[in-house]
């Protein structure tokens, strides 16, 4: 009977690998999902439950060990001399103090030792990584599985923020500088209809056959660590940013250094916050454990880091600001109000549009253009205001008197 139902167990869980890979090949490879981020996140937790669950389930393609998706045919395969993996993440304070708790335990710390973090917005786009020999930009990869990356050099080349020369002379005679190819969302609004998000858009636009394709679209990129060095004389994260700056980097202007739990928590909730004012897509904070020395001492589990963890945004709730309301007639001539957001990616989709349902729900919150707005998307339910946030709102506020009066007569007739 037992085996029976291990065998079932073993199935089920070899089909949501398979269905999992799938997702990844569209996403990675292909740069168009199949599904969004919490439909993927939802498998890969039942997937990683199971393994919990059940000793006995292993698979090389488990997203417990895997990272990306293998390189494509399109380009040369470059393996990476320090892998690059992905990052462990966290959604809420538990999970914090779990990954304190597990640095203290790993480097038996005292309870009175403070740990220190560099915590560094995440951008939604994908990594690559430069490798630069005395000074000179040689060749570029991306991340691929983590082992093996593309080569996509001549793509690279053809980002501004990316300097073909090293800046000064204190640079390792060679290095892999690491960071994040993004596009700005006011550039992803052009293309928008071919993409779902913005960092499908870079990474699409960044993997181009040819690179005179890549140039067209205005990409972007921010550093924030390293691979491979040759003797690097910095002891902290933070240091090495600078350094970063030093070289011809452009670095994060929201990346701060944070002690202690709650001081993270309330820093996550700024930037969350500040989201819409800032014109490219993140998805959540990076904690890194800022002492270099400390993060050789931590080292890698399978496919992320110890020293780091990504402290994700919610996949189905975002803030943004409305910049209008309009009156949408559906196909039965139903009238709904709408609200035109700033576009905030929620769960893997940029979202623009959220219903206001009607003049009563209006009424009722008090719902007016330019206020601050919690706005959600779950499953395939159209995107809705849950609630308003009247202490950032604007002191001049447009009365919506004549929207309510078209809503009114249009209803009535
Ligand atoms: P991740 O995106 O959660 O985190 C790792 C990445 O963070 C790094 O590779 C790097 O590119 C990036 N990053 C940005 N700023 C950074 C900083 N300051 N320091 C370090 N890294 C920084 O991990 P992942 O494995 O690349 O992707 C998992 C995510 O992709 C999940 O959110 C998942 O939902 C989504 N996904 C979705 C689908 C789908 O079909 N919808 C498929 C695959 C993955």
């Amino acid at each position: 009977m037992k085996k029976k139902n291990n065998l079932k167990v073993k199935e089920d869980y070899l089909q949501k690998i398979k269905l999992i890979n799938k997702y990844n090949k569209y996403y990675y490879s292909d740069s168009k999902p199949l599904v969004d981020d919490g439909t993927y996140d939802k498998i890969k937790h039942e997937i990683l439950n199971l393994e919990k669950e059940y000793s006995f389930l292993k698979s090389n393609y488990s997203p417990s060990l895997s990272v990306g998706f293998k390189p494509s045919k399109n380009f040369k395969k470059v393996d990476h001399k320090i892998p690059m993996l992905s990052l462990g993440n966290a959604f809420d304070k538990n999970d914090l103090i779990n990954f304190e708790k597990k640095i203290a335990n790993f480097l038996s710390l005292k309870k009175s030792q403070k740990i220190e973090y560099s915590a560094e917005p995440k951008i939604d786009g994908i990594s690559a990584s430069l490798l630069y020999q005395d000074g000179i930009f040689v060749q570029g990869l991306s991340r691929g599985d983590g082992i093996q990356g593309e080569d996509i050099t001549e793509n690279l080349r053809t980002i501004k923020d990316i300097p073909a020369n090293l800046n000064g002379n204190d640079f390792p005679s060679e290095i892999d500088i690491r960071g994040e190819v993004f596009i700005n969302n006011l550039d992803f609004e052009k293309i928008k209809n071919k993409f779902a998000n913005p960092r499908n858009a870079a990474s699409g636009s960044l993997r181009q056959k040819d690179p005179m394709e890549t140039k067209k679209i205005p990409l972007n990129f921010i550093a924030y660590t390293f691979g491979y060095s040759k003797k690097l004389n910095v002891v902290t994260q933070d240091e090495f940013l600078k350094k970063l700056k030093l070289w011809g980097f452009k670095i994060n202007k929201f990346n701060k250094i944070i002690c202690g739990i709650d001081n993270l928590i309330n820093n996550h909730k700024k930037i969350e916050a500040q989201r819409k004012e800032i014109n490219f897509d993140l998805d959540g904070l990076v904690y890194k454990v800022n002492d270099l020395n400390l993060q050789k001492r931590l080292g890698f589990a399978a496919s992320s880091p110890r020293w780091a963890i990504a402290h994700k945004f919610s996949a189905n709730k975002s803030i943004s600001e409305i910049v209008k309301i309009e009156i949408q007639v559906g196909r039965t001539g139903a009238l709904t109000p709408v609200a035109k957001i700033k576009p905030v990616n929620i769960g893997g989709v940029l979202v623009s549009n959220a219903t206001l349902h009607n003049e009563d729900e209006i009424d009722r919150k008090d719902i007016r253009e330019g206020d601050t707005v919690t706005v959600e998307r779950a499953g395939d339910v159209i995107p809705h205001v849950v609630s308003v946030d009247k202490k950032n709102a604007p002191k001049i506020q447009k009365n919506l008197f004549f929207q309510k009066i078209v809503l009114h007569v249009d209803l009535k007739q």
